[in-house]
């Protein structure tokens, strides 16, 4: 098997694998309990609490564990509203190349807020002036403003830094949905100026059903789901499994990212050498595991995913997340692919332990397949 689709999710790492049995074995008793055994496993929780904090330069009592980042941009963009819609009209701006859980969090009519979309250029990057630009028309409200830190379709990296100081210059609340960015590059809350942070396990060879939301201490956001788990900020007996997963994930993760990168670098190469072919977003500030491609070919992402599937081969076209509907990808429209090329996109985004040989065995299918579909030859 050839898995080059490790944005959608990870293969949950041996270590994680073995590190999560002894509770389902022996220790699933519930952390709440007042026993022993219910404290032994709390302390285990907050072990993991710690250790998370400490990857992002956190405070232990910052980190909030929740079903995923699904779950934590939800929390986000209701709990702000709710914080503060009886007090004045909340204004929350995002940007278009957002992950659906954002894009459905503020679409949804219960949102009294005012929503304000900023632009993002053809390399996938938010056009600042236009941020800030939002930022100055909107006077004498709570604002909010959520902005992706690394994209799960382009793989594009924001300037978080630059983004963040720019919300603060107008009293906003910053917040990144860093899934694909956590355990895959560095990052630091309190440098980057980050004030809430989503992510998932299952991006980062944890498991799936776990993630947590960084509340930095002195932001207010009211609870998604109500009870007396998570400091009384996030209810529900705690995902065990989920939650230590994690921690061994963070543990396993190589910020360092070299091989990758040069993995990357010499499938993007290949592709750009041997096919009549883009990629999409920026090649200076992107994902060390994430490629988006667009033939000029006469194919589709959608049959090429098809006809490799069939040689062990997994690969994506535009978002997982997207696939239920057929509709064309908006972040690649964002970034001002034509319904027409956005259809014949591919997205492969690398595991960790990916090798040269196998992208030469992807590149050779990929040959073969794209000959079939077009009788071109190579
Ligand atoms: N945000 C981004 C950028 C993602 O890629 C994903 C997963 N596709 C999510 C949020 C949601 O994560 P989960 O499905 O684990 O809740």
């Amino acid at each position: 098997m050839i898995y080059l689709d490790s944005a959608a999710t990870t293969k949950p790492k041996k270590e994680v694998i073995e590190a999560v049995m002894p509770y389902l074995n022996y220790n699933w008793f519930n952390p709440s309990s007042l026993y022993a055994k219910g404290q032994i496993i709390k302390g285990e929780i907050n072990l993991a609490r710690y250790t998370i904090a400490e990857s992002i330069g956190a405070a232990e009592n910052e980190i909030y564990f929740t079903s995923g980042a699904t779950e934590s941009n939800n929390w986000v963009i209701r709990g702000f509203d709710d914080n503060y819609r009886f007090i004045d009209m909340p204004n929350i701006v995002i940007s278009p190349i957002e992950h659906k859980s954002i894009m459905m969090a503020v679409e949804n009519p219960a949102l009294r807020s005012n929503i304000h979309i900023c632009k993002v250029n053809n390399e996938g990057l938010i056009d600042l002036d236009s941020l800030e630009s939002i930022l100055k028309s909107i006077q004498h409200t709570q604002i909010l403003v959520s902005i992706i830190m690394a994209n799960n379709e382009i793989g594009t990296i924001q300037d978080i830094k630059k983004i963040s100081a720019l919300v603060h210059k107008y009293d906003g609340i910053f917040h990144t949905d860093a899934t694909q960015a956590f355990g895959h590059i560095p990052i630091d809350v309190k440098d980057l100026g980050i004030d809430l942070l989503s992510a998932s396990g299952q991006k980062l060879g944890g498991i799936k059903g776990c993630g947590f939301l960084y509340i930095k201490q002195g932001i207010n956001i009211r609870p998604l789901i109500y009870g007396s788990q998570e400091n009384g900020l996030r209810g529900g007996t705690e995902n065990v499994i989920g939650i230590i997963a994690l921690k061994k994930a963070v543990e396993l993760s190589d910020l360092n990212n070299t091989k990758i990168k040069d993995v990357r670098d010499y499938l993007i190469n290949r592709l750009k050498t041997e096919f009549d072919c883009r990629i999409n977003g920026t090649l200076d500030y992107r994902l060390p595991n994430n490629v988006s491609v667009t033939f000029n070919e006469n194919v589709t992402g959608e049959s090429l995913i098809y006809l490799l599937d069939m040689s062990d081969i997994y690969i994506s076209a535009g978002s997982a997340c997207n696939s239920q509907t057929q509709e064309p990808s908006y972040v690649l429209q964002a970034v001002g692919l034509y319904d027409e090329e956005i259809n014949k996109t591919i997205r492969i985004s690398l595991p960790d332990d990916i090798t040269v040989s196998q992208i030469d065995k992807f590149i050779a299918e990929l040959k073969s397949q794209i000959k079939l579909l077009t009788n071109k030859q190579f």
